[in-house]
């Protein structure tokens, strides 16, 4: 039988299933007499399951697993948050019943609660809930728990949901792929096994009916196929499929060592997106030249209070040190998909058009002068570019160099030493700023293209949207010709002009990005060698003209 799910982590997968047990449901509420005897328990539950937590954030720190210790992190402040334990506490008071179901019940309310917020950051937030309230019920039954970290044979994992403290405790050795009813692509196990390169699909509507222990599953992390119990046939297409995507991957690697240069003699950077500074092994292992864009604004993510300026400052200067080529950080762009609990902006009722990105960061100077000055601070630690996102007026770019300004006179005053070589760029992300282009040309050093926001705001058509995606398509004329309208523009006036949005590892655009002269491309580190293969077959003087008018 073959289902359909979402591929979340590139890769095939064949072996046996290991089916992650259901968290088991509260057993039913029990009335309790002594309330202080029960409030007690949870007391002792909660102390214990904050003693973990930090426990697990220790060792993942200590495994350089940055990301995965943010995220206990977070689950700590949950089980310490007022509301949630307020909630706890009242139900034992007041209905008098036991705490592992007020535990369970309080878990319900507040993971409906995310899973019917519309954006899907916050949605995939449910599970944290879900994983931190499990953890108290474990504690109050006093159980150890079963961490997928003592597996000894390699396995497909199936499982309804899987939590981030299972996705990291997991040995990858013995994890050969995850099938999963729910999360999606930015949920945090979903994220996590993704940096681990687990193939992976999330999705699978009803798992548990469909799978059992010890089967035979097959699965495709690209297309989101799953096959269950193959026959010996289709087994073998399976191991065909497997060889051949093992042997694609072995040939990109074969492409280290090599240039990102054209059949006729043209060099094009590639460069890494990253979102995190724990991004930079893979950066380094797949040869990228620099880093062409750090979404800054996770660092914001995961955290309840702003990142501090020495927080920012160490961060910025860990992924400095680590490369030898430029890197661009992109300040905070926060709002459109991406909200950030910590900036207490309220929701707009049109996101994408409303409070978002640099117009937030001009808003609040306050984040904004603390982001440019431990920027500014990082910049003597290697090559830094600093980038800004969401430009739409040329009054918003004279406003941040005024700020910067201000941030380099405060440091010279302080005696705080930073680089005199920072390159200031800007995101081309809206028709404002590819109309005038050849203005903002003369204001900042570099050009980033972000194809993501380009298309929808070229298109007028949102990118979360599922229903108007057959408009939503960087392959549009319209979008080309802006694209090339902007490098013109950008070269007129001898700037560099690089694309960061996910079309610039789009195999069949870049031949046209070659021909009309972007000066770079940054992807993610999985697809630098890609990207690299793609750039090696072409010659720039192939690429037909007709194909923009
Ligand atoms: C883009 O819009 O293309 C881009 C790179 O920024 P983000 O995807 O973070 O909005
Ligand atoms: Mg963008």
């Amino acid at each position: 039988m073959i289902l359909n799910g979402i591929g979340v982590s590139s890769g095939i997968a064949i072996g046996n299933t290991f089916l992650k047990e259901e968290p088991r449901s509260n057993s039913g509420k029990t009335i309790i007499t002594d309330i202080d005897k029960e409030l007690t328990r949870f007391e002792e539950a909660k102390c214990k399951a904050v003693r973990d937590l930090e426990e697990v954030c220790q060792e993942a720190r200590l495994g350089n697993k940055e990301e995965a210790a943010m995220i206990f992190e977070a689950h700590r402040m949950i089980i310490e948050d007022l509301e949630y334990i307020e909630s706890i506490t009242m139900l034992i008071t007041k209905e008098h019943v036991d705490a592992e179901y007020a535990v369970s019940k309080t878990s319900e309310v507040f993971e409906a609660l995310f899973q019917n917020m519309d954006n899907e950051y916050m949605k995939g937030r449910a599970a944290d809930i879900k994983d931190v309230s499990n953890r108290l019920i474990s504690a109050l039954r006093g159980e150890l728990s079963v961490a997928l970290s003592l597996l000894s044979t390699p396995v497909i994992i199936i499982a309804k949901d899987l939590l981030p403290s299972d996705t990291i405790h997991m040995d990858k050795r013995y994890v050969l792929g995850i099938v999963t009813e729910e999360g999606g692509n930015t949920s945090h196990a979903t994220i996590l096994a993704r940096s681990m390169g687990i193939p992976a699909v999330v999705g699978v509507p009803n798992i548990f009916s469909l799978f059992q222990q010890n089967q035979i599953v097959a699965l495709d992390g690209k297309e989101g196929k799953v096959s269950i119990n193959p026959s010996i046939d289709e087994l073998k297409l399976w191991q065909q499929k497997k060889v051949q995507y093992d042997e694609y991957i072995k040939k990109l690697s074969a492409l280290k060592g090599t240039f990102n240069i054209t059949r006729d003699g043209v060099h094009i950077k590639v460069n890494a997106n990253i979102a995190s500074p724990n991004d930079m092994d893979k950066v380094i292992e797949n040869e990228a030249e620099g880093v062409g864009l750090f979404r800054s604004e996770f660092l914001y993510m995961h955290s309840k209070e702003l990142p501090s300026e020495d927080v920012q400052f160490e961060a910025y200067k860990k992924v400095l040190e680590s490369i030898k080529g430029k890197v661009i950080i992109r300040t905070l762009d926060a709002g459109g998909d991406k909200e950030i609990p910590c900036l207490d902006v309220s929701k707009d009722e049109n996101p994408f058009l409303g409070y978002r990105a640099i117009r937030i960061c001009l808003g609040r100077r306050d984040l904004f002068y603390t982001q440019l000055r431990a920027l500014l601070r990082a910049s003597l630690y290697g090559e830094l570019g600093i980038m800004f996102p969401m430009i739409s007026s040329l009054e918003e770019i004279r406003q941040v160099k005024e700020l910067l300004k201000e941030v380099e006179q405060d440091l010279k005053n302080e005696g705080i030493p930073f680089s005199k070589d920072i390159e200031i760029g800007m995101m081309i992300e809206t028709p404002a700023a590819v109309m005038l282009s050849d203005l903002f040309a003369q204001e900042v050093q570099f050009f980033s293209i972000g194809t993501n926001d380009l298309t929808q705001y070229i298109m007028a058509a949102d990118r979360m949207n599922p229903k108007v995606a057959y408009l939503y398509d960087t392959h549009n004329l319209a979008v080309l010709r802006a694209i090339k309208m902007v490098t013109e523009n950008a070269h007129r006036a001898g700037i560099w002009v690089g694309i960061c949005g996910e079309a610039a590892a789009d195999t069949s655009l870049i031949p046209f990005f070659l021909n009309i002269g972007i000066d770079e491309l940054s992807v993610s580190a999985n697809t630098i060698l890609q990207v690299r293969e793609k750039i090696q077959q072409t010659d720039t003087r192939e690429y037909s003209e007709e194909i923009i008018g």
